[in-house]
This record gives C-alpha cells, sequence and structure tokens, in this order.
C-alpha cells in the first residue's frame, strides 16, 4: 500500500466547487481523503503550505513526434517535458510516420506510453487515412485500441462531404471531432497573418477568415449530425464569437487555445525581425484577435487552453522564415504564462485556470480525469502561483527548443506533478 499525503494545500477543483485549505490523502494511486487535519502514520509528507493544489491538468493538444521523428521528439522526453510543466496527462495527435490512422499504432503508442512516459498519454486517431482526406480511417479498430478523439491536426479536412462523414461515424462510438480549421482561402504557401505586418516584411499572410470558414462550415455540420466538435487553436475573433453564439444554442461545439495565442500577435512577429520561433499554425494573428480571445477567455466561450506542443529541431527552424515548418513547444511554459499573463493580470481567477487547465479538456475527451473527489484517480498538479521564474530553453526536457518566450520572467510555476499518486516531478 503506497501513500502520500499532501498537507496544509489550498485546494482548488471547481469539479467539486471546492476552494479551501485542506489536506489530501492519497491512497494507492487513488484519492483516498479530504479533509481539515488528516493525521496519517508512516506516510510521505508533501507540504504544500502556500501552494495551490489541483486536479492534474490535460493538454488536449501535443505532437509527440514518435513513431518517425524521434529526433525532434519521443513519447518519453514530451512526457517528461509535460510533467515538468505541470501536466498529468497529454492528449497527441496523429501525424507521426506513420501516421495513427489504424489500431497497430495507437497500440504502439499505447504500449511505448506504458513503458516509458512519466504522464497519462492519450492517443489521438486520424480522421481519413494518412490524414489524405480521402477515405475514413478505422475510427472503430482504434476506439477499440485506446483513442479518445479523431483529427487529421497539421492538414484541414478540405472536403466538406467528409466532414460530415467522419462526424456521423465519430458520434456513433462517441468520440469527438477534432478540427484544425484552415481554408486554403488562397494563400498556400502563406507565412504569417495578413496584415500590415506581412506586408511590411514582404511575407505572404494568410487573413483570419481562413479559419472562420472552416469554423462556420464545422459548427453548421455540427448541428446536422449531432456530433460532438472541437475547434484545435482558435485564434480569430470571429471564430470566438462563432463558438459563442453555437455555444448559446446548445450545441456540442468547444474549442482550445495556446498561450502563444492569448499572448502574442503578428505585430511581434514583425518585431521578432524574421524569428522562426514566432513561426506557426494558425499564424499569430491581430492585436483585435488577441482581445477577442482574452473576452473568450474571461466569459467561458473558449474550453480549454492546450499547447500545441509541436517540437522542431533546431536545423529545421533555423531556415528562411517563409521556408521554416510551423510550431513551437509549450509544454513547460504553459501554466507560467497562464498565470502571468492571465490570472495575474484579472483575466480569468484561480478557479477557471483550474478549470481551462483540467476539468473542462477532461469533460471534452471524455477522459475519467480532471477532478480530485475521493475515489478519483490521484493525478494532481501543485502550483506557486507567485514564484518567479526565468524560462530557460536549453534546460528544456523536451528534445527541442523552439521557444519564442526563451529569456521570458514570469510569475508563477509549476512545483510538483503526482500522476496516478506517484511523484512525476517535483522542483521544490
Ligand atoms: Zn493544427
Ligand atoms: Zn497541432
Amino acid at each position: 500500500m503506497s501513500l502520500l499525503l499532501i498537507r496544509n494545500a489550498n485546494i482548488v477543483d471547481p469539479s467539486q466547487s471546492l476552494d479551501a485549505k485542506r489536506d489530501l490523502l492519497v491512497r494507492d494511486g487513488k484519492v483516498a481523503a479530504i479533509d481539515d487535519a488528516i493525521e496519517a502514520e508512516g506516510v510521505e509528507v508533501f507540504d504544500a503550505g502556500g501552494l495551490i493544489v489541483a486536479p492534474g491538468f490535460i493538454d488536449l493538444h501535443v505532437h509527440l513526434r514518435e513513431p518517425g521523428h524521434e529526433y525532434k521528439e519521443t513519447i518519453e522526453s514530451g512526457a517528461r517535458a509535460a510533467v515538468a510543466g505541470g501536466f498529468t496527462s497529454v492528449c497527441c495527435m496523429p501525424n507521426t510516420e506513420p501516421i495513427n490512422d489504424n489500431s497497430s499504432v495507437t497500440s504502439f503508442i499505447r504500449e511505448q506510453a506504458r513503458k516509458a512516459a512519466p504522464a497519462n498519454v492519450f492517443p489521438i486517431g486520424a480522421i481519413t487515412q494518412g490524414s489524405k482526406g480521402e477515405q475514413l480511417a478505422e475510427i472503430g479498430e482504434m476506439k477499440a485500441a485506446g483513442i479518445v478523439a479523431v483529427s487529421d491536426d497539421g492538414r484541414p479536412v478540405v472536403d466538406s462531404g467528409m466532414m460530415r462523414r467522419a462526424m456521423e461515424y465519430a458520434a456513433d462510438f462517441d468520440l469527438p471531432v477534432v478540427d484544425h480549421c484552415e481554408d486554403c482561402c488562397g494563400a498556400a504557401g502563406w507565412a504569417m497573418h495578413e496584415g500590415e505586418y506581412a506586408a511590411l516584411m514582404g511575407l505572404k499572410g494568410l487573413p483570419g477568415a481562413a479559419e472562420d470558414l472552416h469554423v462556420a462550415r464545422d459548427i453548421t455540420l455540427a448541428e446536422l449530425t449531432g456530433a460532438r466538435v472541437h475547434i484545435a487553436h482558435i485564434s480569430t475573433a470571429r471564430s470566438v464569437e462563432m463558438v459563442r453564439q453555437a455555444k448559446a444554442r446548445g450545441l456540442a461545439v468547444t474549442c482550445e487555445v495556446a498561450p502563444h495565442h492569448f499572448i502574442l500577435s503578428d505585430k511581434d512577429v514583425y518585431e521578432s525581425g524574421y524569428n522562426t520561433h514566432f513561426k506557426m499554425a494558425p499564424p499569430l494573428r491581430s492585436e483585435a484577435d488577441v482581445e477577442a480571445i482574452l473576452e473568450g477567455l474571461r466569459d467561458g466561450a473558449i474550453d480549454a487552453i492546450a499547447t500545441d506542443h509541436a517540437p522542431h529541431h533546431y536545423n529545421e527552424k533555423m531556415r528562411e522564415f517563409d521556408l521554416a515548418p510551423n510550431g513551437i513547444i509549450g509544454l513547460e511554459t504553459a501554466v507560467s504564462l497562464t498565470l502571468d499573463r492571465l490570472v495575474h493580470r484579472g483575466v480569468i481567477s484561480l478557479s477557471q485556470m483550474v478549470d481551462l487547465l483540467s476539468c473542462q479538456p477532461a469533460r471534452i475527451f471524455n477522459l475519467d480525469r480532471g477532478t480530485l473527489r475521493v475515489g478519483a484517480v490521484a493525478d494532481v498538479t501543485i502550483f506557486d502561483p507567485n514564484r518567479p521564474i526565468k524560462v530557460d530553453a536549453s534546460q528544456s526536457q523536451s528534445k527541442s527548443r523552439n521557444t519564442p518566450f526563451d529569456g521570458w520572467e514570469l510569475k508563477g510555476s509549476a512545483v510538483a506533478t503526482i500522476v496516478g499518486g506517484c511523484m512525476a516531478w517535483r522542483n521544490r
């Protein structure tokens, strides 16, 4: 029998409307008790005085690169970056090599995770074979093998008829469909957001309308099919407004935002001087879009914060801006960025933060997580909302270093990460 007692915790758990000072006892990987003062003999004690204790954070959107691109990241290194950043669970996108479009790849990912990953790894299966958009993948078989959602992330599903069939099929298996919303919009080969800064930099721009077109289509199809649709990495004001209205109409439409999209804009791309760590899909949008995203986080139109952790090798990013691959790492900076930019600036409360990083992600992907109720799996994130940190990419647990936040000084940091009752990471 293994026992862990977390003392003097400020427990913030919106799943049970709890925001109070308590002790928390973990026994055999489960939450055994939450009470005012728990006495227990011969147990490992973690003093959480001054810290926040929350249900384990869940990242709905990461790229772990294994199988196929282990030089960028492996399931093990990505999961280590996750626990170092305060995440107990990650959901990994299928755009590996081979693509996770069948049950043998799904099983491989789960087996690698079981052997080597300090965090829970929940695979996402492809919508179409090879994510080519032509034929549906083996969604039923992948569901049996353990996928928690389907997505062709990295690419949009261009054909609306294919998306309709995918939604009907996924609904039969009670799986959410996650869409990377990007209409071509006459902007093939784009390098950043379309606007004055793209013009100043001489780079081809992708308008916000490219996202809005697919979000509008997916909401329309969600209504037609009754499927659960989750918009990946939302980035525009109009898309946030459409999701807000879809929710008001009672549709099962949810969305996530990545920290870079609630902090940075195309002006930062300009000021970075062609720094490819500011290049991702969707691109950093206008300052007005960032404002609308902050409002969406504030009023609940946005359901989750997800990193879109996308590791790339140094040599790949060190190219001309328009030729460099999209994406940045994010697992180890998300909690600090959220605390510094959202909580300390009064955009959201601590309770909303935990909802956005744990309770709601669990609900969206139907995961048996996101709560510290007695009897639940003891996945716990412990963080210090006030600890100052300086981001140092060279110390990352990820195999890659591609972040625009290197050197940033932020207030707030993850302190300990407990997965299934075991201390997977601690920094105190
Ligand atoms: Zn994407
Ligand atoms: Zn992605």
